[in-house]
């Protein structure tokens, strides 16, 4: 395994789109696989934080601090009940984007600071927030490989050129390293040939990895947040299902070095 942490943002300016769900639920089934891991709340809306059973309010400190050097990411971190660490996210993080863009080297902020703490995790996902900002920018320089969550409906290829434009800017001038590993189609519904069209359409568009597996819509996502329960909870649940699968398949690619299970155009 890698001495410091293999780190994957979760980025889409649209919301709604399942980043928040996603980054739980693949930390908490690479955890259940034994691995170490490091969530990050990037989102003023805290919704990682919350969803987690933290009370955004109660919080002393957060991400928010770190990044304008008013913390050190270690005194910040908490821990959550599915065993993944989280650095968590206060509606203060709204500041943050003012304040940062006073200082030099703003789009590095997040990555120096988890610097401090790489090597204890082998994984660190970031929950970038519904914007292309410059939260979202340190996200993007921060990471190693970025994932597009896609929700499957008309007008969803709204904002992925943009996106992808923006992915594109960071590797030419803050991360020449960032890898762009693919949409994943969220909230799919495999029943209508409309999921699968927007989905064919978008990969052929703009020439993106489809990854596998799609994540069908399944009601007990909101259940499991409404009640409290650990984000994989529910035997039946075919969300967490595909979440384990998803974590499986990027297991055996980073650290078995085995290509990243996709979709081809013809299985889409
Ligand atoms: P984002 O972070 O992109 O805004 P969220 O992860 O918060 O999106 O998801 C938006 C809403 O969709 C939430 O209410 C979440 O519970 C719900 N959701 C996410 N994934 C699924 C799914 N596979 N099936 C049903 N509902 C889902
Ligand atoms: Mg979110």
């Amino acid at each position: 395994m890698a001495d410091v942490a293999r780190v994957l943002a979760v980025a889409n300016q649209k919301g709604g789109v399942a980043k928040t769900t996603t980054v739980a639920s693949l930390g908490a089934a690479l955890v259940a696989r034994g691995r170490s891991v490091l969530i990050v709340d990037l989102d003023p809306q805290a919704c990682l934080t919350f969803s987690l059973g933290h009370d955004p309010d109660r919080l002393a400190s957060s991400v928010h601090e770190v990044l304008i050097g008013d913390a050190d990411v270690e005194d910040v971190l908490v821990d959550t009940a599915d065993g993944m660490t989280l650095l968590p996210a206060t509606i203060d993080l709204a500041g943050a984007e003012a304040l940062l863009l006073m200082r030099p080297g703003r789009e590095h902020a997040l990555r120096r600071a988890l610097t401090a703490v790489a090597e204890r995790f082998d994984f660190i996902f970031i929950d970038c927030p519904p914007s292309l900002g410059v939260l979202t920018l340190n996200g993007l320089t921060a990471a190693d490989a970025v994932m597009v969550p896609l929700q499957c409906e008309t007008l969803a290829h709204r904002g992925v050129g943009q996106l992808l434009r923006t992915v594109e800017e960071v590797q030419s001038i803050t991360n020449p390293a960032l890898r762009m590993l693919g949409v994943l189609p969220t909230l799919y519904d495999a029943r209508t040939t409309h999921s699968r069209d927007v989905l064919a359409d978008v990969s052929d568009r703009y020439d993106m990895p489809v990854l596998a597996p799609p994540v069908p819509r399944t009601v007990r996502f909101a259940e499991a947040s409404a009640s409290g329960s650990t984000v994989l909870a529910g035997r039946k649940n075919k969300g967490a299902a595909a979440y384990r699968e998803l974590a499986g398949n990027l297991l055996a690619h980073w650290e078995d070095g085995a290509e990243l299970a996709t979709l081809s155009a013809a299985e889409i």
